[in-house]
């Protein structure tokens, strides 16, 4: 058989050619990875979870009329997508301050924000992935101003479902981060959201108890980062309703 073509090997995903044109085959790894790299671990389990996850998150988005690159899941690890030109920003919401915006602005970890704050990194490992503004996105050509406006109504509706679902399952969505490809469709071009929606990009606190459930459990030592992870799909009915403690055979569909 042959080998298929690896594309892209990043730090919690690779990117394989896909089986048609246009599409590609992401694999979810379980290696985390926190302060651009210089913390690594390997977490058992934590692809198949961000696999479930993302899935589920992108679904929901796409039956909500939000365009996205998701396509379907193929197996416990992989989903294919459609192929996309990442804009290389990171489009960070925020409705409660946390990480580096509590840094930087020194506002105490958790305080409520007047509005959603949308802020834009540009996506350079080299370089820590800096703040940039809109003047410098424009300067630079990195996306025209339609493709900003579009931008942000994306990541506010993004915000607003992803807000809800976790409100009803009494968790906390206290920011993410998301990335948006172009594709090209004849004469025109369309934004979709792409790359995944997962407690790798997200912050997600227990609404009772203030209780981590994200990549902070692993970035701060909290804790193991699998439990939180699962349970989030717990709450959210990805995984079976079964205990996942006990580990029996199953059937993987
Ligand atoms: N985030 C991400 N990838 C990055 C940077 C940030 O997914 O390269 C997410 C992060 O998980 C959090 C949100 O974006 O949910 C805001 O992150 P922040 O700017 O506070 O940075 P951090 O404290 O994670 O360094």
């Amino acid at each position: 058989m042959a080998r298929r073509k690896k594309i892209y090997e990043g730090k919690a995903k690779i990117l394989y050619e896909g089986p048609e044109p246009g599409t590609i085959v992401q694999y979810f790894k379980d290696d985390a990875t926190a302060f651009n790299a210089e913390k690594k671990a390997v977490i058992e389990g934590k692809g198949v979870l961000n696999n479930r996850l993302s899935e589920f998150f992108m679904t929901g988005l796409g039956q909500i009329g939000v365009p996205t690159h998701f396509i379907k899941r193929l197996n416990m690890r992989e989903q294919l997508v459609r192929s996309v030109e990442i804009i290389p920003l990171e489009v960070i919401v925020r409705n409660y301050a946390a990480g580096s915006m509590s840094k930087r602005l020194g506002i105490e970890e958790g305080t409520q924000l007047p509005r959603p704050i949308v802020e834009y990194c540009y996506k350079d490992d080299a370089l820590g992935d800096p703040l940039v503004t809109e003047e410098h996105i424009a300067a630079f050509g990195w996306a025209s101003q339609q493709d900003m406006d579009d931008i942000l109504s994306l990541a506010l509706r993004v915000n607003d479902f992803l807000s809800g679902v976790m409100l009803a399952v009494g968790i906390r969505l206290v920011d993410f981060k998301i990335e948006v490809g172009r594709v090209y469709e004849g004469d025109f071009m369309r934004l979709l959201l792409a790359d995944e929606i997962s407690p790798d990009s997200c912050r997600l606190w227990d609404i009772e108890t203030g209780q981590k459930l994200d990549k902070d459990v692993f970035r701060r030592d909290l804790g193991n980062l699998a439990d939180a992870y699962t349970e989030v799909a717990r709450r959210l009915g990805v995984l079976p309703k079964t205990n996942t403690a006990v580990k029996k055979p199953t059937l993987i569909n």
